[in-house]
């Protein structure tokens, strides 16, 4: 499967507890103002890359304690995150995601609920939320504003209450 990617940083220690493997997916509709990256906002901008050639580079990867989907918003290629996300849980190892919509707005929304519901059963930590210029907060760690959670996404779905995590 084709996804379009930003930028992949193998061994990352901002984007989720350990040693992580952030693949930054290319697109997003969010524009936040003082997004850091907003290179990965054109949908034709990036790379096209192979997600089993993405998924070969983890499992040749001794040294990760897991991945994070960043962006961009994965959550605009759903398909390709689940794939990655999937074979990422198949190795034991931890998968964060990040995304500019809130878990209220993505379940307000059937269209994009349905095609990201296969993605939230291999992540375990859902960091949602538009990032938010006036919530800026160096306190919030794996965050940039205080409005953006850290939810148990497998939780929260089955229990149908969002669980956030504390770290
Ligand atoms: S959701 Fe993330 S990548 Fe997209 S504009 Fe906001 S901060 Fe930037």
């Amino acid at each position: 499967m084709k996804a379009r990617i930003a930028g992949i940083k193998k061994h990352s220690l901002v984007n989720g507890p350990g040693v992580r493997m952030t693949i930054f997916f290319q697109g997003c509709i969010h524009h936040c103002n003082g997004c850091q990256n907003p290179d990965t906002w054109s949908a034709d901008g990036g790379v096209i890359y192979d997600t089993d050639d993405i998924i070969r580079m983890i499992k040749d990867d001794r040294y990760i304690d897991g991945i994070t989907l960043s962006g961009g918003d994965p959550l605009l290629q759903p398909d390709a995150a689940a794939a990655i996300a999937q074979a990422s849980k198949q190795l034991d190892l931890s998968v964060w995601c990040y995304t500019g919509w809130s878990y209220e707005e993505i379940k307000q929304d059937p269209d994009l609920y349905n095609k990201c519901s296969r993605l939230f059963r291999y992540v375990d930590v859902l960091v949602d939320g538009r990032f938010l210029q006036e919530k800026k907060s160096s306190d919030c760690i794996y965050r940039g504003s205080i409005n953006q959670r850290l939810i148990d996404i497998r939780k929260t779905e089955k229990e149908k209450c969002i669980y956030e995590i504390s770290i």
